[in-house]
């Protein structure tokens, strides 16, 4: 039995500030160290219930965050970010479940901890087939087109809502309440790592009871930027359409193919905010 893992970052315990999150902050080494215990916690909980494997995806900025060095044996890492399905590389219909570790709710959820969507300086809103939908939804269904269902979320409880909403029969391990999208009433990595072991066991022991999130298809995805060059040059893709000044959409049957334009259209609108060749 094999698990695919994909770790965010921000749901991760104890994580309420950018700061601990990204790489040239000071706080950096603590969101790190916090990360990778959630982590351990995962796999030990996946190995306990009978996985033979465990892959772990690292997907949050840089994509080097988990300590390797402290990993659980049985796991392996993919890290850095040069990944056509980045959130999900690695993904393939050989896995009996996915669980998404340190994952936060979508850009605009009131309390949700460090909320956004894919890149929160650059996304106001993704709609799935019309369904506003964030790094959850987006990724849940990525498992779904390969068959793998969604059995596992750590992070704040608005993300286990946005999960529960998504796949009712979801385990969930709530390791801080959101108050503001920079505040959160937190647990202790002492007490989250029984929670998180213990939630991973449960969900891959019944992880043929919860039904893969199947995408429809064929898979359109409206994309609203923050700002307008990000729309007008993600366009430089032929089969990106504008909908609007800030809108394109995407579309194609296949629903891996359309993640991979959707992603390609982030990363040309990001760098576009400040001119592509301004460097
Ligand atoms: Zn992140």
């Amino acid at each position: 039995m094999k698990v695919y893992m994909s770790v965010d970052m921000e749901g991760a315990t104890g994580v309420t500030s950018s700061k601990m999150c990204s790489p040239k902050e000071k706080e950096y080494r603590r969101g790190r160290k916090l990360l990778t215990g959630d982590v351990n916690a995962a796999v030990r909980g996946a190995l306990d219930a009978g996985a033979g494997e465990v892959l772990i995806n690292d997907s949050h900025g840089p994509m080097t965050n988990i300590l390797v060095e402290e990993l659980e044996k049985g796991a392996r890492l993919i890290s850095g970010s040069n990944k056509p399905l980045l959130q999900m590389a690695g993904i393939d219909d050989s896995f009996s479940a996915a669980f998404f570790v340190a994952y936060h709710a979508r850009e605009g959820t009131e309390g949700g901890v460090l909320n956004h969507t894919l890149m929160g300086s650059v996304v106001t809103e993704i709609r799935c087939n019309g369904e506003p939908v964030g790094e959850t939804g987006i990724n849940a269904r990525m498992a779904g087109a390969f068959g793998v269902p969604l059995v596992l979320v750590t992070g704040d409880d608005r993300l286990a809502d946005e999960a529960s909403r998504l796949v009712p029969e979801i385990e969930t391990a709530v390791v801080k309440t959101g108050m503001d999208r920079h505040t959160a009433d937190c647990l202790p990595p002492s007490a989250t790592e029984d929670m998180i072991r213990e939630a991973a066991e449960r969900a891959l022991g019944r992880c043929g009871e919860i039904s893969p999130c199947v995408p429809e298809t064929p898979v359109t995805f409206d994309v609203t930027f923050k700002t307008t060059p990000s729309a007008s040059m993600a366009c430089l893709f032929p089969s990106v359409q504008r909908r609007g000044s800030k809108e394109i959409r995407i579309e194609d049957d296949d629903y891996a193919a359309a993640y991979r334009k959707m992603w390609g259209a982030l990363i040309l609108g990001w760098n576009a905010m400040g001119g592509v060749l301004e460097r």
